[in-house]
């Protein structure tokens, strides 16, 4: 018989883990399957943890690892695949925004062979304009810049069998970011798609500071477009710098040298140093990622486990 584990990373979530449990209960029991429901608790300081305790104590297809601090939610997915025991592993938030009703469907295509079923929600109904409108931006963005294609919409919702997690866990970086790397294992994959939901329970823990952090480490991570910003400005500048000599030394030579021309000279200075810093601070960028990446340091620390 199949096993699949549900992999579910929670940070501060006492309100949303026991809707969750019952709605997955439900679902669970519509699939002829042996479930594990593996909580990764990412240093969540609330009741979150002895709230799993508790549905572990009665249940003991109940399974956690808490982290030592909070190491992200790209952390505890990490470290849910490394630790699931099923041949098949579906990744979900405990809010539910990822609707656990799908997951027959999804587990009918993996059976037919497929090695993931993604999921992407179409709309961004009930979100701030602002952070629709920028998400939009970014993935236009991200996809021109990036050879593999992220798909908008693309949730962390995906049930994948061992090939395929075995592919995610080969990648061991430390700045991880999912919908890269899922994009970048390959594989045969089925999209599903679904509408946006309002979250169960508390709030989300993406503020918009927190998320253009996330996208700039996406492009980061699954692009090096950006570093040939300053080779390009630097021919460009080039050229009209050599234009702009020949001008004016013809202009000299015709006219006279009267001492004018100081606010175009500030305007060329500015421009010219602009970009000369915008080009340092993407080169900071990436060397702070590589720096990162040798140090080797751990993806995350465990605290306790129960498997
Ligand atoms: N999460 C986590 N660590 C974090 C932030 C979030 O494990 O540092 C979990 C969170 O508990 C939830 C999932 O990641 O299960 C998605 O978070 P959230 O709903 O806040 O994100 P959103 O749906 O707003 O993108
Ligand atoms: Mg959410």
């Amino acid at each position: 018989m199949d096993k699949i584990s549900i992999v579910v990373p929670v940070y501060n979530e006492e309100e949303a883990v026991p809707i969750f449990y019952k709605e997955i209960e439900k679902v669970i029991k519509k699939i002829d399957a042996e479930f594990e429901i593996l909580f990764i608790d990412d240093g969540s300081y609330d009741k979150t943890l002895n709230i799993i305790k508790e549905l572990r104590k009665k249940d003991k297809s109940v399974k956690f690892i808490s982290f030592s601090r909070n190491f992200g939610k790209e952390a505890g997915i990490y470290a849910g695949l490394l630790n699931a025991s099923g041949n098949y592993i579906c990744t979900m938030d405990v809010d539910l925004q990822d609707p656990p009703e799908l997951l027959p469907e999804m587990y009918k295509y993996v059976k037919s062979g497929f090695d993931s079923v993604a999921t992407r929600r179409v709309n961004r109904k009930g979100e701030p304009p602002i952070r629709s409108f920028f998400a939009r931006r970014f993935y236009k963005l991200i996809n021109k810049m990036s050879k593999l294609e992220m798909v908008d919409g693309a949730r962390d919702y995906r049930l994948m069998d061992k090939k395929f997690v075995n592919a995610i866990l080969s990648m061991k970086e430390y700045n991880r970011y999912s919908k890269g790397i899922y994009s970048f294992v390959g594989f045969k994959t089925k999209w599903l798609e679904f509408e946006n939901r309002k979250r169960s329970a508390g709030e989300t823990k993406w503020s918009f500071g927190k998320l253009v952090r996330y996208g700039i480490q996406g492009i980061t991570s699954f692009s090096t477009a950006l570093l040939s910003i300053a080779s390009y400005s630097g021919v460009i500048l080039c050229i009209i710098a050599f234009i702009w000599v020949i001008f004016i030394i013809i202009k000299t030579l015709l006219f006279g040298d009267p001492v004018k021309g100081y606010p175009s000279l500030a305007c060329i200075l500015l421009f010219v140093s602009g970009i000369q810093l915008l080009c340092l601070g993407i080169i900071g960028e990436y060397l702070s990622k590589t720096y990162l990446e040798v140090k080797r340091r751990p993806i995350y620390i465990e605290n306790e486990k129960e498997l």
